[in-house]
């Protein structure tokens, strides 16, 4: 193993300053694409969680809470503006530590990271509450007020997208913030915490403390100063932050995982639903909670789909993430392309047919074919389980009732597709189909404008729009006795 950037130890960020952790202890971070060692990070436990929460929470009756809503808003788009100053090193940071191409980051991360914050930066000082006349002898009204210091646990998969989905909403709405990233993809957080200190964002307003689920994360969730935990990840997890919440009942926002199905019938453009669909599960290698892993394609185009898609995965260019034609990089760990492969094998073993890839791809970093299985029945655990990787299960169906018991048939409920030309069938589905986001003729995008979520083994709450400032506030109600 060799440090890309030798003795390059990134400290945890807190109270506006970079120090190490009170234990001393560091771990490392790994490229992905080579398996090296990238950099030593300090490694945070219930300490260092604690004196964070103390600096938020600081921050949070003073300075950040004094500062007029404009003023709040102006500081975020500053930030922006200085993160589209450092786009190329924020680019091959993400990169370097997720394994995502460079092409990638800067088509779709970065642009969405500095629209959420202009978003958000727009509506700091739009955040107001109702007069609701109750009583003819009192004036009453609503004001809504920041829930005060905000726990954010970001996953591995847009390190830099995920964690400004919870960032900016945050501060807009006047809350101080405790960032923890995943602890595979640690860097680009601490560079968003040291740029918002350049923006001017007072000291103690966003704390970064990378360190392990089990121990940084879990002393957030526990953390009795701690208002409100958002967070995304695994069901599992968010089962953990659940309990851990009840200790002083704070607020949790879920955002979890998803085996979406993408829905084609025979009247649909077969050529773009098939892109489409192959862009749905090969788009971040597979490692993403609304990926259309699952294609239900009617029994009738089933063959002619399954051949296309196959086609489609073997012309998937595989690459190192920093050579900017590469389509495809590695999955994020080496835990995780076990899992992947695990899964693969399983749906051998369960008797689905494997029509593309299927293995690993080289033997350097953590690589894994464009995988499509054909014959898939809707009770397999490939069908019902989420992989998080590049595979593809394509699963055919007889008629709209069937497609929808097979698309409703999981614990997941994120999001799904449908892919028709008739109007009528399009509006039936987006009605039936039990997910928080249904694509009509597309697969995919997502903007801050529209609320992000699920139910079920999905989560709860929404993130993005204006449903993020019910997150991080709450309305108070006043009742000024006015005499008739
Ligand atoms: P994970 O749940 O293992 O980890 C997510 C984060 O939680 C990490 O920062 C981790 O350190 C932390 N964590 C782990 N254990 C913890 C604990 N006991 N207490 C507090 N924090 C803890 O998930 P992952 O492997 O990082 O990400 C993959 C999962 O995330 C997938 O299931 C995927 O579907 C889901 N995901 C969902 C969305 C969405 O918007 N719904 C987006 C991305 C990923």
């Amino acid at each position: 193993m060799v440090y890309v950037f030798s003795d390059w130890t990134q400290k945890l960020l807190i109270d506006g300053r970079r120090v190490d952790a009170l234990s001393g202890r560091t771990f490392d971070t790994v490229d992905p694409s080579t398996g090296n060692i990238i950099a030593k990070i300090a490694e945070a436990d219930a300490s260092d969680v604690d004196k964070a929460v103390r600096s938020a929470r600081k921050a949070f009756e003073g300075d950040w809470r004094r500062m007029r809503a404009n003023e709040r808003g102006l500081l975020l788009l500053k930030l922006a503006e200085l993160i589209r100053r450092d786009e190329d090193e924020l680019v091959s940071l993400e990169s370097l530590d997720s394994g995502k191409p460079v092409s990638a980051i800067r088509r779709q991360d970065l642009p969405a990271v500095i629209d959420t914050l202009v978003y958000y930066a727009g509506m700091a000082d739009k955040i107001n509450g109702q007069v609701i006349p109750a009583r003819q002898d009192a004036l009453t009204y609503t004001v809504r007020e920041p829930l005060g210091v905000v726990g954010a646990i970001v996953p591995w998969n847009f390190p830099l997208m995920i964690g400004m989905w919870k960032i900016a909403p945050a501060l807009a709405c006047g809350c101080t913030v405790v960032l923890k990233p995943a602890e595979i993809t640690p860097l680009t957080a601490l560079k968003i915490g040291e740029l918002a200190l350049e923006a001017g964002l007072p000291a103690g307003t966003l704390n970064v403390v990378p360190g392990f689920g089990r121990i940084a994360g879990q002393a957030i969730v526990d953390h009795p100063d701690i208002d409100k935990v958002t967070f995304t990840g695994s069901p599992t997890v968010g089962r953990q932050i659940l309990q851990g919440a009840a200790g002083n009942l704070k607020r949790v926002t879920l955002e979890l995982g998803g085996k979406s199905a993408n829905i084609i019938f025979p009247d649909a453009d077969l050529d773009a639903a098939v892109k489409a669909a192959a862009a749905g599960i090969f788009f971040n290698t597979g490692q993403v909670c609304s990926a259309g892993s699952r294609i239900l394609a009617h029994e009738s185009v089933y063959d002619e789909v399954v051949e296309r898609l196959a086609a489609r995965a073997s012309t998937v260019r595989i690459g190192d993430p920093r050579d900017s034609s590469a389509g495809m990089g590695p999955l994020v760990s080496e835990v995780q392309m076990n899992r992947v492969l695990d899964y693969i094998d399983i749906g051998r073993k369960e008797g689905a047919r494997l029509v593309a890839g299927g293995n690993r791809h080289g033997e350097r970093g953590f690589y894994v074919e464009p995988t499509v299985f054909a014959g898939v029945e809707h009770e397999m655990r490939i069908s019902q389980e989420e992989i998080f990787g590049p595979v593809a299960t394509v699963i055919s169906f007889k008629d709209e009732d069937d497609a929808l018991r097979i698309a409703n048939g999981t614990v997941y409920s994120l999001a799904a597709g449908v892919w028709t030309a008739d109007i009528g069938r399009a509006h039936r589905f987006t009605r039936r189909l039990k997910a928080g986001t249904v694509w009509v003729n597309t697969y995919g995008p997502t903007d801050i404008r529209l609320p992000w979520g699920g139910t079920r083994d999905s989560g709860f709450g929404r993130e993005h729009g204006e449903e993020a400032i019910e997150n991080f506030t709450e309305p108070k109600a006043v009742w000024i006795n006015t005499g008739r």
